[in-house]
């Protein structure tokens, strides 16, 4: 997350960086007609109705499920809920949305004036100021090929919110972990899927730089946006390429325009698209076909009572009540179903949680990383890790073939103690047993115990590793060491 941090520290311009996220809500339907909003590979125009495909004389009636999806996300980011709210038309003629308008809201958003807490560039937590969150339907989709445009309706009127800061980040590191905690908190709410491959979240940036003694006066550089990125790293490497492109500009005495870029994945950098805007051009106004929205402060605060532990109280309550560190409670807690599914394995392990931790940020999450899965999809169940960690605490096998069964158990589904019998895993304990094996590998190497005797004591070391392979792993590490250190030490 540094690689860009270089690029930023100009030491002579402060970059001043505000985001805009637009967010699919996880609704049945669309935002106002009934529509299924599931269009994902669906045939083209296979979702549309009279009402999103713009007919005469239809009207739109609002979602009520993606108010309360907005509601949900504006609590969580400490929003202002405003009790009274109101749709507007914002004028927008492209085919992708055959009414001519996009309704959204203007004046009177939904949410307002909340935060986001973030690990600044120095480490020190950063409040991040969120201006509003609002209502809005999603356009469709224009594909344009062959020497024509075919446009396909299925994505128009879904219901899509958009979380605007305060122009508060100063870094495409900041703006990366701004976006990584927002989505974060989203899956957790249930609001959005996170998933950016396939357009659920869009990001938009705007960017100046402006020197100290401009920062020291108040004022700001001119603003560029950068509209249409489709990942969390095109949001970082874009800014980076902006700071930079900027710094040489205004270095050799040239002015920043006020403009609209897009980002080149391929050639790696940012492309004038138009210039900028105003909100004019748009000429809101109160949507006529739609009441203002009213909601009172009894259903506002039920929905507040549904809202879930959210992952920075998760941390939290993880440092403290299982006394493991902020790094392991911050990686359980990054996705609510691997917080959940880590929860239940300690409550069914009698050990200490720190333990369980240990697993599954160690083990486990090096086993996901292999099979690229989800840890809920796995066939593992938190009962299979707990008695696997029951076994290894009462010597029935010994950690290192733990880890070996562990994988056995997520290849076959089969029960911990079902592997170690089949395979003849269980450890040995059995000191006679192991007294020979010992005494046979010190009689084949004379050489290793004379120099052991000379002073070269980490021989113990390798001494072990012997009487392991002999055993194929499964000598008790502790009746090996004691059994070693019984004939070499006391002569
Ligand atoms: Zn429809």
């Amino acid at each position: 997350m540094t690689a860009n941090s270089t690029v930023v520290a100009t030491g002579t311009y402060l970059a001043v960086i505000g985001m805009e996220v637009h967010a699919q809500l996880q609704t049945a339907s669309k935002m106002f007609c009934s529509c299924s909003a599931d269009y994902w590979e669906a045939a083209p125009n296979s979702h549309v109705c009279p009402v999103c495909l713009a007919m005469p004389g239809v009207l739109p009636v609002i979602n009520e499920h993606a108010v309360e999806q907005t509601v949900r996300s504006g609590l969580a980011l400490h929003c202002q809920i405003a009790p009274f709210s109101v749709f507007a038309r914002k004028n927008y003629s492209y085919p992708d949305l055959p009414k001519g308008y996009q309704i959204s809201q203007y004046e009177l958003p939904l949410c307002h004036d909340g935060f986001l807490v973030i690990d600044g560039d120095d480490g020190q937590p950063r409040r991040i100021g969120i201006r509003r969150a609002h209502l809005e339907e999603d356009t469709g989709k224009t594909i344009h090929a062959d020497g024509v445009s075919l446009v396909d309706l299925n994505r128009a009127g879904v219901p899509l919110m958009e979380i605007v800061t305060e122009s508060d980040l100063r870094s495409a590191d900041e703006a990366y972990r701004y976006l990584v905690k927002l989505r974060t908190i989203l899956r957790y709410l249930g609001v959005n899927s996170g998933d950016m491959e396939k357009g659920a979240m869009r990001c938009e940036v705007n960017l100046s730089l402006r020197t100290a003694e401009q920062a020291a006066r108040g004022e700001y550089g001119v603003k560029v946006e950068v509209k249409n990125l489709n990942s969390f790293k095109a949001v970082r490497d874009s800014i980076a390429y902006e700071v930079a492109r900027q710094t040489a500009l205004l270095d050799s005495g040239g002015t920043v325009q006020q403009v609209t870029m897009g980002w080149d994945e391929d050639r790696r950098r940012t492309i004038m698209q138009r210039s900028k805007e105003s909100s004019e051009d748009y000429r809101y106004f109160p949507e006529p076909d739609l009441p203002p929205l009213e909601l009172s402060s009894q259903w506002i605060d039920g929905v507040r009572a549904s809202l879930p532990e959210l992952p920075d109280a998760k941390v939290e309550r993880f440092t403290g009540e299982y006394a493991i560190s902020r790094l392991d409670a911050e990686a359980l807690t990054a996705e609510r179903s691997v917080a959940e599914w880590f929860e239940d394995a300690v409550h069914a392990y009698s050990g200490p949680p720190r333990e369980v931790a240990n697993w599954v940020t160690g083990e486990l999450f090096a086993l996901l990383n292999a099979q690229e899965g989800d840890i809920t999809a796995l066939d593992l169940s938190p009962d299979d890790l707990a008695a696997l960690l029951t076994l290894v605490d009462t010597g029935v096998i010994n950690r290192n073939t733990g880890k070996r069964v562990l994988a056995e158990m997520i290849s076959t589904g089969q029960p911990p103690e079902v592997i170690i019998d089949a395979q003849g895993l269980a450890q040995v304990s059995d000191e006679a047993g192991l007294a020979q094996i010992v005494d046979s590998v010190l009689a084949a190497n004379p050489d290793a115990v004379t120099k052991y005797h000379d002073g070269k004591t980490s021989l113990l070391g390798w001494f072990m590793g012997q009487v392991m392979k002999e055993t194929r792993g499964k000598a008790n590490p502790d009746v090996v060491r004691g059994l070693l250190a019984e004939r070499l030490d006391h002569r």
